[in-house]
């Protein structure tokens, strides 16, 4: 239930909804990607076909959901939308591919994550538009064809690399998606705040979107109790000296650090001397699991360029003194 989380867990889903782009000239930033897929749904759409397989690769909270949505509505499709997780049997994925209709966009997020079994069924659907559906067990077994209608994948990734090949292989067209500058993350306040109702000047936005972590989704949370300061303590409009003064309340810094992650630097600076440290060592001293430090904390920290990972410890960066306002040790002077 951290405030600073990319992951859309405990996430108002309805808001998060409400405040979702609902085409590509909405949709901030991610240039490239936009680009190259508005080429894509247009050239699809004036060849009246179903679009090709789209990959969309990069960290939770950049927009993958919103834009597979956004591909459904340019391709005027329903969308269906699941995730490898949920399909733990290969005869899931056959239930939801021979139930789709022409055209419609499957949306699969965290494709990486689907059973192997369900991975080889999606290779020939993806394909061929047609899956080979098993009755029976043992040497009894036999094989039904089943053709498809041709459909659109949008599968979502943390890192395209994790993929096979084979089904890396079969998109014919992969978005990388980028952290957000911070401008373009004070587009996404001001629109948000429009759409929230709520005032808020280019000073109040900057200094959210500067503590969002370069993620659409945190800047959004960040915006909402903001508002919630600014309701109860300033008439609703929201200033720099405001969103400031909230994101105080929530421990959230102005680089976008929250509690955790100024422990495990502050442990790291004023115990160890700025490191190198081991990972266990610093993780005992802020009290937390080792992999709390190593998989919560320590990613943006890593980032931001504020930590280190060494084969002999983490150490400390210049930077990382500089944010804490401490003054690093002077080595050699004996
Ligand atoms: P996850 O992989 O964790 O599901 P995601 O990459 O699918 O995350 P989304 O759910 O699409 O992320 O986006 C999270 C929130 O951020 C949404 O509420 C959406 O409104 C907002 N958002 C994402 N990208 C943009 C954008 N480019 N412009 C405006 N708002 C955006």
């Amino acid at each position: 239930d951290r405030l600073v989380d990319a992951d859309a867990d405990g996430e108002d889903t309805a808001v998060e909804a409400a405040l979702r782009p609902k085409d590509l000239d909405e949709f901030v930033g991610q240039e490239k990607v936009r680009e190259q897929l508005d080429l894509v749904l247009k050239a699809a759409r004036a060849r009246g076909a179903t679009a090709d397989h789209v990959l969309l690769s990069g960290a939770p909270g950049l927009g993958k959901t919103t834009l597979s949505m956004i591909i459904a509505a340019e391709m005027n499709a329903p969308i269906r939308i699941t995730s490898g997780p949920a399909i733990q049997h290969a005869g899931d994925l056959a239930a939801i591919l021979s139930s789709l209709q022409e055209g419609e966009v499957l949306f699969l997020d965290e494709i990486h994550r689907m059973s192997r079994p369900a991975e080889e069924m999606l290779y020939m659907a993806m394909e061929d538009f047609r899956v080979d559906v098993i009755v029976g067990k043992g040497p009894g077994a036999t094989a039904i064809p089943l053709e498809l209608p041709p459909f659109t994948l949008v599968g979502a990734t943390t890192r395209a690399g994790l993929l096979p090949p084979p089904l890396r292989d079969r998109f014919g067209f992969t978005g990388h998606m980028e952290f957000y500058a911070p401008a373009e993350l004070e587009r996404v306040i001001h629109r948000s705040a429009r759409l929230l109702d709520v005032g808020i000047d280019a000073d109040g936005a900057a200094e959210i979107a500067g503590r969002s972590r370069g993620t659409p989704r945190i800047a959004n949370r960040l915006l909402r109790r903001v508002r919630d300061y600014a309701q109860v303590k300033a008439e609703g409009m929201i200033d720099r000296e405001i969103a400031a003064a909230a994101l105080k309340v929530y421990e959230v810094d102005a680089r976008g650090l929250d509690r955790l992650d100024r422990a495990v630097l502050g442990a790291l600076l004023k115990l160890f001397g700025g490191g190198p440290v081991g990972l266990s060592t610093l993780a005992v001293a802020v009290g937390e699991e080792r992999e709390t430090v190593e998989e919560v904390a320590e990613p943006f920290l890593v980032r931001e360029g504020l930590l280190a990972r060494t084969p002999r410890g983490r150490v400390a960066t210049p930077a990382a003194w500089a944010h804490l306002g401490l003054v690093p040790p002077t080595h050699g002077a004996k």
